[in-house]
């Protein structure tokens, strides 16, 4: 797929989502590379390897809905389920124009990982439709997701795979889903869903999660390179969800947020980004755009800007090889799922930037989903002081495992990562044996 200007990428955060693909033209290949990759390491257990390149349930769903001027319009949609060895399957949904089954595997893929890699005991997941929110009414919106809950019903449930939001998608969603789920069943199944509102079920917290340990593991992966965060140049792109609530963070420990992009524009400010100012403005104008406290500068550029974290927190397959050769960060932080191609992971090292891997670095957001799953079924809440703490502990934990194994054998962040989590799937898968 011939590269698309970067100013066309899309955030994690609902409506203004643009009509572009990801660079990258096949996600699950860069998957199965990254599996490849830690063969070498996997000793007995390698028997079992191809596994991981055989999602393990895959459905396609049609969605078609009567639109608001009486029309019929169809719309595809996707519930992988790449692996539930270690437990149901977890992972987001996204709405989104250029969602493929082809994405949709390797997200799924990566969830297995992500959620090995940290520890939590689910397998892994996910699933999407093929639509652009912003083409279609409120009421439309809520049609297209009643009904591919239905649709995907017959595999999803608390036990069995428990979706939550991802790009395109919100608490909101999550709403009707656990709504048109409970309503199929005839009673209120709070565990279907996570990232639900409060008011269903949902975790204090959730809502920051993803953003606050991609904060937490640049902190533990600069405090081993000597890199201070305070007075630290950042370099963000996207600020939705994930992006906007990272450079929070980073703004908040006494760092300077230089720069910031999301699908509407790209902004430089030398001297440091008000974050607040900025949140503010896209809370208010739906975008960056306009934002008076930071430059227009060329998305080019805005990658190759010395700085010391460079945060990409927008889609997959947004750091090409073309770009790698550029960047002039200590560290990049994966807040996005895939924004780094292998190509561009063996530059990075060659170059002497390291890379947290997102199967690290965003894995705060389905942990505390994992914390809400759990919450929901004991029908008992933590307070946010707990989840924090509960979420601080195991990020922590998983970076300095992941740190160790790297140093061990000489490999990135990234393979040590899914050294770990393919240890412990394929011991699972291993152990229950094949069946029949
Ligand atoms: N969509 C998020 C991710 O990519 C969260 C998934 C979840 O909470 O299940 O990690």
């Amino acid at each position: 797929m011939a590269s698309t200007p970067m100013r066309d990428s899309a955030d994690a955060r609902v409506g203004g989502l643009s009509y572009l693909a990801p660079q990258t033209a096949e996600p699950w290949a860069s998957f199965i590379e990254q599996i490849e990759r830690v063969r070498p390491y996997l000793g007995p257990l390698e028997r079992w390897i191809e596994t991981l390149k055989h999602p393990k349930r895959t459905l396609i769903v049609d969605v078609p809905i009567v639109r608001d001027d009486g029309t019929v319009a169809h719309y595809e949609g996707y519930r992988v389920q790449h692996s539930l060895s270690r437990g149901p399957g977890k992972g987001g949904i996204r709405f989104h124009p250029a969602v493929t089954l082809n994405e949709v595997m390797a997200l799924a893929g990566w969830m297995t990982i992500k959620n090995a890699a940290v520890g939590l005991p689910f397998g892994g997941a996910k699933g999407g439709i093929r639509i652009d929110p912003a083409t279609v009414s409120k009421g439309e919106l809520q049609r297209i997701t009643r009904r591919f809950t239905s649709e995907i019903g017959v595999i999803i449930g608390p036990d069995r795979d428990i979706p939550a939001p991802d790009v395109g998608t919100n608490a909101l969603t999550m709403a009707v889903m656990m709504d048109t789920f409970s309503m199929n069943r005839g009673g209120t199944a709070t565990g279907v869903v996570t990232g639900k509102p409060i008011a269903l079920g949902g975790s204090l917290g959730r809502h920051e999660a993803t953003g606050r340990g991609v904060f937490i593991t640049a902190r533990e992966a600069a405090r081993h390179l000597h890199v201070p965060v305070e007075g630290a140049r950042v370099v963000v792109q996207g600020f939705g969800n994930v992006g906007g609530i990272a450079a929070r963070l980073f703004h908040e420990a006494g760092a300077r947020v230089i720069a910031i992009a999301d699908h509407a524009a790209t902004l430089l400010n030398e001297v440091g980004i008000d974050i607040p100012a900025a949140l503010a403005h896209v809370a208010a104008e739906g975008s960056l755009a306009g934002f008076p406290g930071a430059a227009p500068i060329d998305i080019e550029d805005f990658w190759q800007l010395p700085c010391d974290f460079l945060v990409p927190a927008a889609l997959e397959g947004q750091l090409t090889a073309e770009r790698a050769a550029g960047v002039r960060a200590r560290l990049v932080v994966e807040g996005a799922n895939g924004p780094t191609t292998p190509a561009a992971d063996d530059i990075l090292r060659d170059r002497g930037v390291m890379v947290v891997p997102d199967v690290l670095a965003n894995a705060g957001g389905v942990t505390v989903s994992y914390f809400e799953w759990v919450q929901d079924f004991s029908s008992f809440f933590w307070t946010e002081d707990e989840i924090n703490d509960r979420l601080e502990r195991i990020m922590v934990n998983a970076f300095n495992a992941i740190w160790r194994v790297a140093e061990e054998h000489q490999v990135s962040l990234r393979t040590a990562a899914f050294i770990i989590a393919c240890h412990r799937v394929l011991e699972a898968r291993a152990e229950r044996g094949l069946y029949p």
